[in-house]
């Protein structure tokens, strides 16, 4: 019997599969014979895989497996988050750095994709000293790799604000100079953005709204389950209650998912996880333990916010949303999204949906280039707009090639790519 395939290898397959069908609907043989411009974006510019020997504070060493996939620089250098997780491999990130592609094609910025990983034994649980240095041995690994107009890293999942100084910090010792764009998600005293942090959530909602206005859709009372309250899910959570007028009745962790039929008080449930910790999610004191899973929460819309695969074949029929969200990379396999098709379950893709994040990375390394300082409300107002016109070029293909959203982000990612790539000759 075959070995079942990791979860890495089906996230690189699903969107290897629907970069080729892409390929074929927009006829890229004909209009750029002999380019194979597909198979250059399916095959990464450059993989760099490399050991990381960590001390621990007992003196004991971890020895950790780390990466940073280049996936393509057509349209501008490479943009993508670090992900430390025991999961990570190189499929993943290698799903991950094409993603990137695509996402920053959807949403016009001038930058191509990457992403880093980093694979954590089981349950490691580093003390900050052990963090900072993993963050500068993964600089060291890729000294010669990374820079502003390279390859410029950001936060992903188990990463933040702190690491990205810690790595911002070391690059800077190397070079000799401080060159604060070649990190993005620092904190704001050393050259971070405002609303970098609230981005990715915040721009999912605003993606959400535009949505709901395009299809005449009241989003007031209407219910909303959030899979993963991390960075993007308490984000996405506090804005859908507090602008939206959507009642969250269901959030759910790595822990477990708690209730409440009324509405969970989202402001003070992330008050809370962020004093205790994602471990005490389910103490959660106005909130009972769900019935059901998270993916199954009889709600109106369902927002992912976890990781990939997180839908899949064997439970995609559960699920009881008409409208998902993916705030995740990757959240659905291909066959869910076929089940769900047919079910006629709207889903808002990734590529969409989760591009705040680099929207806002973007807007950081402009204010560090330009050695400027922008208000919360014009990095909103400025994010606001980019949100709005990538989801109106996206819904209009898919209304005029009468495709899904993901299909029509996929067309107009792939598009521009490609005439990149033709303009830029052979690289
Ligand atoms: P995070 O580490 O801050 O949070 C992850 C959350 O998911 C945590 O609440 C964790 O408990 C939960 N989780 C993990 N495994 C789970 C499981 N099996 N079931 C339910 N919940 C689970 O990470 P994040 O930055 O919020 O990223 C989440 C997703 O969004 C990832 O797919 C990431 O690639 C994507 N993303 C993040 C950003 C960003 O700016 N941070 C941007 C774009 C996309």
């Amino acid at each position: 019997m075959p070995e079942p395939k990791a979860p890495g290898c089906l996230f690189l397959e699903s969107v290897n599969e629907l970069l080729r069908e892409t390929g074929q609907e927009l006829e890229l043989s004909t209009r750029y014979p002999g380019k194979h411009i597909i198979e250059r974006l399916i095959i990464p510019d450059r993989v760099i895989s490399f050991r990381i020997s960590l001390q621990r504070d007992d003196g004991d060493i971890d020895v950790l497996m780390a990466y940073r996939v280049q996936s393509n620089n057509f349209r501008g250098p490479y943009k993508g988050g670090i992900r430390w997780h025991q999961d990570v491999d190189l499929d993943e990130v290698r799903a991950l750095a094409g993603q990137m592609t695509l996402k920053c094609a959807v949403v016009g910025l001038p930058l191509g994709g990457a992403k880093g990983g980093v694979v954590l034994p089981p349950g490691a649980d580093y003390s900050p000293a052990e963090k900072e240095r993993l963050s500068r041995k993964y600089v060291d690994g890729l000294i010669h790799d990374l820079g502003p107009k390279k390859d410029i890293p950001a936060p992903d999942v188990n990463t933040n604000a702190q690491i990205m100084a810690w790595m911002a910090d070391q690059y800077t010792k190397y070079r000799g100079e401080s060159i604060t764009a070649a990190f993005t998600g620092k904190p704001i005293e050393l050259g971070g953005s405002q609303g970098r942090t609230e981005a990715t959530g915040y721009g999912a909602m605003m993606v959400l709204a535009r949505h709901a206005a395009a299809h005449k859709l009241d989003l007031q009372g209407k219910t909303l389950a959030v899979q993963g309250f991390g960075n993007v899910g308490s984000h996405a959570a506090v804005k859908a209650h507090t602008d939206l007028g959507l009642r969250v009745t269901h959030v759910a962790n790595e822990y477990g998912c708690i209730t409440r039929a009324d509405g969970l008080d989202i402001p003070k449930l992330k008050a809370w996880v962020d004093e205790h910790g994602q471990k005490k999610l389910m103490d959660f004191p106005q909130a009972e333990p769900a019935r059901e899973d998270v993916i199954a929460a009889p709600v109106d819309i369902l927002f992912l916010a976890a990781l990939e695969n997180a839908v899949h074949a064997e439970n995609a029929q559960s699920v009881r949303a008409s409208l998902i969200l993916e705030g995740a990379n990757g959240p659905l396999t291909v066959e869910a999204d076929h089940i769900l098709g047919r079910r006629e379950i709207t889903v808002v893709p990734d590529i969409l949906a989760n591009a705040g994040g680099v929207v806002v990375s973007y807007f950081e390394m402009v204010q560090n280039e330009n050695q400027d300082r922008w208000t919360q409300a014009s990095v909103f107002d400025r994010l606001q707009d980019v949100m709005d016109q990538a989801y109106d070029a996206t819904h209009q293909v898919a209304l005029d090639r009468k495709v899904s959203l993901r299909k029509a982000a996929y067309l107009r990612a792939v598009d521009d790519i490609a005439f990149a790539c033709h303009a830029r000759g052979i690289q």
